[in-house]
């Protein structure tokens, strides 16, 4: 097996896992940010919770909803990457995500904390599923700016 057809098989089992045990998943009782993520070209549907700090950062992350492996796997691994990070650099980061997802532009080196992200870019192939893959990171701009609309790929 060549060295990309593992690295293939490590990216699935990635998405596989998160998947199948999603990390932070379930309301957040003390929220100060959420939003709702639909994608009715697969029937996904998300509603992601923040809780953001007094120093702008963002305290905990969870997630509650139903999708398929692609948009579960996506919102779980969002949980685990934002938590930590200031609000002020979410914007440039959505935009970095969701433009390497789509296949746009990928020669922009992934920071350490990014790189499981790499497990995802393969859905750039699939412009169907690149919105599956997005739809988390779509609820997250809504959430900080808190818009009160759903977030939705169409
Ligand atoms: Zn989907």
């Amino acid at each position: 097996m060549s060295a990309a057809e593992d690295l293939r098989d490590l990216y699935r089992e990635l998405i596989l896992d998160h998947a199948r045990k999603p990390r932070h998943f379930g309301k957040l009782a003390n929220a100060t940010h959420e939003a709702e993520g639909i994608n009715p070209l697969c029937g996904d549907k998300l509603h992601l919770y923040l809780r953001i700090d007094d120093d702008a950062s963002i305290a905990d992350a969870t997630f509650e909803g139903s999708g398929c492996a692609i948009s579960v796997a996506s919102a779980s691994l969002l949980t685990d990457i934002v938590t930590g990070l200031e609000t002020e650099v979410l914007d440039d980061l959505v935009d970095t995500i969701t433009t390497r997802l789509s296949g746009k532009h990928k020669d922009k080196e992934l920071d350490e904390r990014l790189s499981k992200l790499r497990a995802l870019e393969g859905v750039s192939e699939f412009p169907a599923r690149v919105k599956c893959a997005t739809l988390a990171w779509h609820a997250l701009r809504s959430a900080i700016h808190n818009d009160k609309d759903a977030a939705t790929t169409e």
